[in-house]
Formats: C-alpha cells, structure tokens, sequence
C-alpha cells in the first residue's frame, strides 16, 4: 500500500521497520516471559529520534498524524506488541499535549519530547466507570492556585516509567454533569502518588499497565491542558481519533506477524512418511489466503480511517471507530486461525504464536471496547447520537 503514504510516512517506517527487527524484536520473548517494561525498546526508539512524532517542527518533532502513528504501531507490533503499545501510548499523550499546548506545556513537556528524552502516556481508566473512559471520577478542587487531585487510575500503560502523565478528572467546577471531564499533566515526582501492584497481564505483558493512586496531589493551574469546558472537545477530537488509531495499528501489526509466522511454518514443516510440506496442503493454502485477505482489508480500513482524521473528513469519526473494532476482530481471529494452521508446535508454552494469541485479547477489553466501538458505529449511521 505504499503508493497511498506520503514519503515522510515511509522514510519514517523504513526507519522503524530496521530498528524492530534488528533491536526490538529479539527481545520480545525476554519481555512477554519476564513481564518486563521495555526500556530497551523505548530508548532505541528515542535514540532514532522517534519521541516527538507529533510534536510540531518548530519545536523538533516530526509534526506527523494520524497516519504515521498507525503506520509505524503496525511495524513495532510485528517485532513486539508491548514495545509498540508503550510507544504509541507515549505518542498519543503527546498528541493530547500538543492540541491545546501552551508556551508552558511546550518548554516543559514537547521540547523535552523532541529532544528524547522525555516519556508521556495517558491515564485515563478507572474501576468506577470501566470501558467507559470518558466518565473519569477522579476529584479535581481548585484552591488557590493550584489544583488537588483525588482519585486512582486502572491500567496506566508505561506506569512508573514514563516522566508525566495526562490524566482525566472530573471538572472543578460546581454543576458539572457526566463528560465534563478536565486533563492534566501530573509529573512522576508529585507529591501523593503511589503505584499499586505490578502489572503481570495475560498478554501484553511488557506494558507496566498498572494502578496509579492520586492522593491530593497538588498540581500548578497550567499543568490543565485547554480550558475547564472544552474538553469533552479533547475526547472526541483527540483523545479518541489518536487512542483508537494507536491500538488499531498495533493489532494490525499482531495480525501481521501471525500471518509471517504461519507463513514461514507452512514453508518449513515437511512430513518425514511422505515428503509432503504444510505449504502443499490444500486446506492450509486456503486458510492462509484467508488470514492474507483479513489482514490486507483491515490494514487498508485502517490506512483510510488514519487519512480521513488527518484531514478532518466528516466520516472520519465513524472510520476511525470501525478501524479499531475491526482490528481486534482481525487480530483475535488472525492468531487462533495461526494456532491452527501450525499445530501442535505453535501451542508450545510461550512460542511465538502463543504470544501473540495472548497480545491480541487484550484489544477487545482496551476501551473504547469492541462492543462498544460497534454500538456507538451503528448509533452514528443511524443519524443517532454517539452516547
Ligand atoms: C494491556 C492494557 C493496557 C491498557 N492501557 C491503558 C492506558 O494506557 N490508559 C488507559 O486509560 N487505559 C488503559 N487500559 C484500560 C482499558 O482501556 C479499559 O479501560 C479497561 O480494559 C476496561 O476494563 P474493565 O474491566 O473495567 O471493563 P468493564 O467496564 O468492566 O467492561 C467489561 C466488558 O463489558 C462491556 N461493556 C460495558 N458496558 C458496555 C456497554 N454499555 N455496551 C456494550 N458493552 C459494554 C465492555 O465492552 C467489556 O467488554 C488498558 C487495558 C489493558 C488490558
């Protein structure tokens, strides 16, 4: 499909494609197995100069969108899923800093970005409220001139590693209702914060997506990105587009390297009693074609849906939610359909395949859910509000 990327995106993903599989992917086993935060991978990346995809050009990022985030979560997933879902989260803080982004929020967060050395990522799950990501119930209290936060966020990916968080809160101000919500930047050394457990997840285990407790956490009032009011404006324009796209190509990318993995397993495997390989066998040539064609559709779904919010199409909202939901059907069906393809070695404890199955469940629970994305896709073609 690269007749259909503009060149930045491919210099971009030629770029990442030799860094995943020469650095990356090699240690994505010790990762899964260890459930351990890919440092290695994120300073590789950072190394490469690849921190501030969105940060804009006249503060040294990439000034790049949606298409990009997409393009290149795709190609760390197919090395590591964890690694390319620590990334993306850091890219889509960065896209909810850089919306709204203050002379403030430049010097202390995008700069730092685009010179590397700087890791964001967003917080914005709670128990309370679940899937439903844009009903935060976390205390915000404006005293002074500073803000308090109260309340505990549920599966922060890059917990405890990354240098700020943007977080979601409910507005201070008094006849709040359901979605006004507020964001935040909180710095990792604020004071009244605590991380619960470690993160030891069925699958995408490398991605420390853990508990983080705020307890009166006292923030300076322009650490608030945009203004108390306009941020159900930073759900749906940026926090949404940039968060679905960022899982979306991730799980292409799972899908992606289930169908290399099969592929090169149907090639290898030669019976001893007959000579015949997998790759004769009529049935799994079938099934193959099966997983190519799913994967080719979701990837050109998602490659569409990435261009349509880049340039602010009004169909872009509804694509962009298909793209996700679509993504994880693909990346659930594309691995148990690998499983079977390649037998008993594929079921082998913590192979590759087995990985991989694990990696792809979590994308239907990752908000907004499958089931929701389809609920709120058949709302918006019906002429229906989305919530
Ligand atoms: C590996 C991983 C990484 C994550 N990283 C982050 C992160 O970086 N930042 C972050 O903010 N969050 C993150 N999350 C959290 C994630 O986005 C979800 O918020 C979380 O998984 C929801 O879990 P829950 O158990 O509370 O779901 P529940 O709310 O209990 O939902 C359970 C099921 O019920 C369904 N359901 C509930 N209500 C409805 C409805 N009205 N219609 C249809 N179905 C419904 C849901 O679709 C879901 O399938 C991560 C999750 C995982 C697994």
């Amino acid at each position: 499909m690269d007749e259909f990327l503009p060149d930045p995106v491919i210099r971009l993903r030629q770029l990442v494609r030799e860094l995943t599989f020469s650095q990356i992917a090699p240690n994505a086993a010790a990762t899964d197995r260890e459930a351990r935060w890919p440092e290695h991978s994120l300073r590789v990346l950072g190394d490469a100069g690849l921190m501030g995809l969105h940060v804009p050009k006249r503060l040294g990022g990439h000034e790049q969108g949606l298409l990009a985030l997409a393009v290149l979560g795709e190609t760390i997933a197919q090395g590591c899923a964890s690694s390319a879902l620590c990334y993306a989260m850091h890219c889509v803080g960065t896209a909810v800093i850089t919306a709204k982004a203050t002379p403030y929020h430049e010097d202390k967060y995008l700069v730092p970005i685009a010179e590397n050395r700087h890791i964001t990522t967003l917080a914005l799950s709670e128990h309370g409220t679940g899937a439903h990501f844009y009903l935060p119930q976390t205390a915000l209290e404006l005293r002074g001139d500073d803000y308090i936060v109260n309340g505990t966020k549920q599966f922060v990916t890059n917990g405890g590693h990354a240098d700020s968080y943007v977080i979601s809160t409910m507005t201070s101000e008094q006849d709040a209702g359901d979605g006004d919500f507020s964001c935040l930047m909180v710095d990792k050394d604020a004071k009244g914060i605590s991380w619960r457990d470690p993160w030891v997840g069925l699958g995408m285990r490398g991605n420390s997506s853990r508990a983080m407790q705020l307890d009166s956490v006292r923030l300076p009032r322009q650490n608030l990105l945009g203004q108390e009011g306009d941020q159900i404006w930073y759900t749906f324009e940026v926090v949404a587009p940039y968060f679905l796209i960022a899982m979306a190509g991730a799980y292409v990318g799972v899908a992606q390297a289930a169908l290399d993995a099969t592929t090169r397993h149907l090639k290898e495997r030669q019976y001893a009693h007959s000579g015949e390989r997998l790759a004769d066998v009529p049935t799994l040539q079938y099934r193959l074609a099966e997983m190519n064609i799913a994967v080719q559709k979701s990837r050109g779904l998602l490659y569409q849906a990435a261009y349509l919010g880049d340039v602010g199409h009004e169909q872009a909202t509804n694509t962009i939610l298909m793209a996700k939901a679509d993504a994880a059907d693909l990346a659930v069906s594309v691995t148990n359909d690998a499983m079977t393809c390649c037998g008993g070695s594929a079921y082998r404890e913590n192979g590759l395949l087995s990985r991989l199955l694990r990696d792809a469940r979590a994308a239907h629970v990752m908000s907004p859910t499958t089931d929701i994305l389809k609920h709120w896709s058949g709302r918006l073609l019906l002429d229906l509000p989305l919530i």
